[in-house]
């Protein structure tokens, strides 16, 4: 369902990148070292592979997070057994038979296909994968806790979000406005990173409301092979019900969907009309304690809600059980790095989203993970460091 255009500017060119990034990164770690004169002693570090590393991706970004992890885990000289989604097994396989092609010695990337419960458990329990990096949901990350705990896994896990977008009224709505969109409902809002909760300060939320909800109509939902289309489809018929009832819900509740769905008619072309399509939604008068501004609905849908003041904001941004990332709109700078500074998440973003760094950690606080990847953070989760000291 993923739009052709997403693959082309997001997914693809990342996996590309993930490869030569990690290839080039390699070769500019340094280890520690340390000299005690009173002892003659001089201490340094050294690095060696983990051995087999595990990896379990989700079908989201299904090439642009397994190879996330392919290629650190690689660069630094270890093997590893990947399971991607079995939601999205046809990329992965096809990715095989690129590595085959680049020159990639057999043995060294193994991709095993099939559910997680059977396949990704396997890996989980096996007694000789000694680490696991997993990007997917908390319930499982949960079971891959408790079931690797037995063996002292080392575990890297990429969780959900609740992502609010803070914006106060000195943001500059002609950039918010269409990147908050794309925060909101970019792969069809099927990004563990995207936006569900926006706090809109008073003064500007009418005029912020009209003009977000105007944008959002304009979203083109259809075909995802049609490079005009902005939104594809979603994964599958029981994700799709899953992102409805929440709508539902925030209705019963008395809620105000102010656009998408059940109030705008979809339009799909012939091939399309039985295919998984929802489009985005804007849900407005939503409190705080809601399912939709609490769970992570990983759908086009996204909750608005008016605050007052920098301290009572924070609190309610802060206010779930995750901890991934968030976004902050405003002009005083002062006022961006105070509120980046108390909020509880992994990832920042002030005046822009999605803009990434890879040398500097990923990974999100409380529900959303533990552990961090990145340039070094990789470097330290896939290799195992050992001290060594020498009396001269
Ligand atoms: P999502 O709901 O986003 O599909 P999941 O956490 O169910 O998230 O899936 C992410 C990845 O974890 C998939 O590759 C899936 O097959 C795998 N997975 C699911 N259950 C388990 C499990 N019990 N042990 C290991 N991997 C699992």
């Amino acid at each position: 369902g993923k739009t052709i255009t997403f693959a082309r500017t997001i997914d693809i060119p990342r996996v590309v990148y993930n490869f030569r990034f990690f290839a080039s990164s390699i070769l500019h770690h340094v280890t520690e070292c340390t000299e005690m004169a009173t002892v003659g002693c001089v201490h340094y570090t050294s690095r060696a592979p983990v051995g087999v590393a595990g990896l379990i991706s989700p079908w989201n970004l299904p090439l642009y997070l397994l190879t996330w992890k392919i290629a650190p885990a690689i660069a630094c000289g270890n093997t590893v057994v990947a399971k991607p989604s079995e939601m999205t097994s046809v990329t992965a396989w096809m990715m095989c038979k690129l590595l085959e092609k680049a020159g990639v010695p057999h043995g060294v990337v193994n991709i095993v296909f099939g559910v997680g419960a059977k396949a990704g458990e396997a890996l989980v329990c096996h007694p000789d994968v000694p680490v696991i990096s997993f990007t997917g949901s908390t319930l499982t990350a949960q079971r891959i806790t408790e079931k690797s705990a037995p063996h002292y896994k080392r575990l890297s896990l990429e969780l959900g979000g609740k992502n609010p977008a803070i914006i106060f009224d000195d943001a500059d709505l002609s950039q918010c406005i269409p990147t908050t969109l794309r925060s909101s409902f970019a792969n069809q809002g099927e990004i563990c990173l995207c936006t569900s909760r926006i706090f809109v300060q008073r003064g500007i939320y009418s005029e912020f409301l009209k003009r977000f909800v105007a944008e959002a109509r304009k979203w083109k939902t259809g075909n995802p092979s049609d490079p005009t289309v902005d939104m594809g489809a979603l994964i599958s018929k029981g994700h799709l019900e899953k992102v409805r009832n929440y709508v539902k819900k925030a209705r019963a509740e008395g809620a105000r969907v102010l656009c998408g769905e059940g109030v705008d008619s979809l339009s799909l072309p012939p091939g399309n009309q039985k295919g998984y399509f929802m489009l985005p939604t804007v849900i407005a008068e939503v409190t705080d304690e809601s399912c939709c501004m609490q769970e992570e609905i990983f759908g086009p849908v996204t909750c608005v809600v008016v605050f007052d003041t920098e301290e009572e904001v924070i609190k309610r941004a802060n206010g779930v059980k995750y901890g991934l990332a968030a976004t902050v709109w405003s002009s005083n700078v002062g006022r961006v790095h105070r509120v980046a500074h108390r909020l509880q998440c992994g990832l920042v973003w002030t005046n822009c989203w999605l803009v990434r760094d890879l040398n500097l950690p990923f990974g999100g606080m409380k529900a959303s993970g533990i552990g961090r990847e990145g340039a070094k953070d990789s470097y330290e989760f896939f290799t195992e460091v050992k001290t060594i000291t020498i009396k001269h």
